[in-house]
């Protein structure tokens, strides 16, 4: 039986938060318009992915911060200062467009979390009426 936080454990698997399904990107960092396998609509409301930025702007931090700190631990009491920073940089730079796709399917699962998905978010079945919500 699903948890509550099985919306956030599938979209940190970026799977659909809702039900799990796969084929969710449109791209590295878009998401189709629904899920193909439970129509859930993944933009809720109007500015949605402001959430996704805050989850980006985490993992940027958690990444940069897990690289400085375990490069001076171990490489202390030595520590190559000059490659620290340089790499610390590019990821800087390169985690926030390679990881946003993934921090918008972990945004949609805590948002779920927390505020679990309504009938009327629920693309319509064009080949079997209307959506079931399931
Ligand atoms: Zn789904």
């Amino acid at each position: 039986m699903p948890s509550r936080a099985t919306p956030l454990y599938r979209g940190l698997r970026g799977a659909c938060p809702h039900c799990g399904g796969r084929g969710i990107f449109a791209g590295v960092n878009d998401l189709t318009d629904h899920c193909p396998t439970c129509r859930f609509s993944f933009v809720r409301e109007e500015g949605y992915w402001l959430g996704a930025m805050i989850v980006i702007m985490a993992l940027v931090i958690l990444i940069f911060g897990t690289w400085t700190v375990g490069g001076l631990l171990l490489t202390w009491p030595d520590v190559p200062w000059t490659m620290l920073t340089v790499v610390g940089i590019g990821l800087n730079i390169v985690v926030p467009f390679a990881l946003y796709g993934w921090s918008k399917t972990i945004w949609v699962g805590l948002d779920i979390t927390f505020n679990p998905a309504r009938i009327e978010e629920f693309a319509p079945d064009p080949d079997h009426g209307p959506p079931s919500g399931t």
